[in-house]
């Protein structure tokens, strides 16, 4: 019996040495710190992470083999800007219909479809900027943790924290509150505060704020939420167009604009200055007609985006990439609407390597997770995917994802 036990003990333990690395052999790979394509490299991973990169790397014969010689590999990308559980009709935007006929249960199930789905094409991390019912996307996390259901690495906001009405419009007050399904109404220092903390206890791991819809927050509100996020090492991310929301914003020391579809040059210069992130949301002709606009409205909305994306550009505004998509367009499931915004970011005519860095590296940074994703360098979580194109010819390519691997685990193989 003991001798049993003791043979039992040494094949466990020589199982455990000898575990299997995981080999990608990558014919062409993104180096995102330098935003250049490198060829012939060589990713060993185990437990979930990399191991080593490079180009002689020697490896055991016993080691699986994923062969992407022919293939472009990148780092998983990452959408700073989504709304997993919620979707509108097309060119039929009703938010406060939404929150009187969709459950959070049906709105978790809806997200747990649409995590998958970005997943499946290339996204391994996702921040989640509320509009999720009552912590719907809470749930979609723990079951992903569960191992349920397969999905990205998800930064979570929760309710979206905004001066009194949230983004609702119309709502006679017989119906006053309906919009905190979604919102936390927050109107002085103190109170933005309490909805910090309220946040984080359900689950956040970013806080978002809206200001410029239904009332403007002064600097000092945006900094309250800032010095309360901080003693939990969070960061606070701002919806805002432009003029004194977005200037107040700036002032009040968050990590990013959201959308900032108003911003001059004066206000990219000053986000620039203060290391301050813009996360775009431009809307291609495509998607702001989806929205309902008119022909002419999508035409002038979408030209003005592409004018203050090449400013942004110019002016050297950090930028990560975020969609906003909450429309499906006709025949494309969610991820494929929101790449249509390349459409708009290929007009403004930045360079495909810089629009992969805001999809890696750069929204690493601005999420706070740059010491373990975003790049492909040891130590990093193997969240590695591989297209069939070549990115830095045209960016496009991304839509050719033939393999996902998350922390380490095969999600997609095409090939196999
Ligand atoms: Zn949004």
């Amino acid at each position: 019996m003991k001798q049993t036990l003791i043979l039992l003990t040494f094949l466990f333990t020589f199982l455990l040495v000898n575990a299997q690395n995981t080999v990608i052999k990558a014919g062409h790979f993104f180096d995102a710190r330098n935003g250049k394509m490198l060829d012939n490299q060589i990713i060993i991973v185990k437990d979930g992470k990399i191991k080593a990169v490079g180009t002689n790397l020697k490896f055991n014969k016993t080691d699986s083999i994923i062969d992407l010689s022919d293939s472009w590999v990148l780092p998983g990308l990452m959408d700073c800007h989504v709304h997993i559980t919620a979707n509108f009709t097309y060119r039929n935007l009703q938010m406060e219909q939404m929150f009187a006929s969709e459950s959070t249960a049906l709105r978790a199930l809806r997200g747990s479809v649409v995590a998958k789905q970005f997943l499946d094409h290339g996204f391994t991390t996702i921040k989640e900027i509320g509009n999720d019912a009552n912590y719907a996307t809470a749930d979609i996390i723990k079951a992903i943790r569960y191992g349920w259901i397969q999905g990205p690495n998800i930064m979570y906001a929760g309710k979206i924290i905004a001066p009194y009405g949230g983004q609702s419009s119309g709502v006679n007050p017989e119906h006053e509150h309906i919009w905190n399904f979604e919102y936390i109404d927050a109107d002085t220092p103190d109170e933005i505060k309490k909805a910090v903390r309220k946040n984080i206890y359900n689950g956040a791991t970013v806080i978002k704020m809206v200001t410029g819809d239904n009332g403007i927050y002064n600097a000092e509100d945006i900094k309250a939420a800032v010095d309360e996020a901080k003693k939990y090492n969070m960061k606070v991310t701002v919806h805002a167009s432009g003029g004194l929301a977005a200037t107040n914003v700036i002032s009040g020391g968050a990590a990013a604009i959201e959308h900032g579809f108003g911003l001059n040059d004066e206000q990219l210069q000053l986000m620039k200055d203060k290391g301050m992130f813009l996360v775009g949301t431009d809307f291609s002709y495509d998607n702001w007609y989806a929205y309902g606009m008119d022909a002419a409205t999508a035409t002038a909305l979408n030209n003005s985006l592409v004018d203050r994306l090449k400013r942004a550009y110019k002016i050297g505004t950090p930028m990560a990439f975020g969609t906003d998509i909450i429309v499906d367009l006709p025949a494309l499931n969610r991820v494929q609407s929101s790449l249509k915004v390349l459409e708009t970011w290929k007009a403004a005519e930045i360079p495909a390597s810089y629009i992969l860095q805001t999809m890696t590296i750069n929204a690493a940074e601005l999420l706070g997770i740059d010491k373990e994703r975003g790049i492909l360098e040891a130590n990093y979580f193997a969240d590695i995917i591989a297209v069939k194109n070549n990115p830095i010819k045209d960016i496009e390519a991304i839509k050719t994802v033939h393999f996902v691997m998350k922390e380490g685990e095969i999600i997609r193989n095409d090939k196999e």
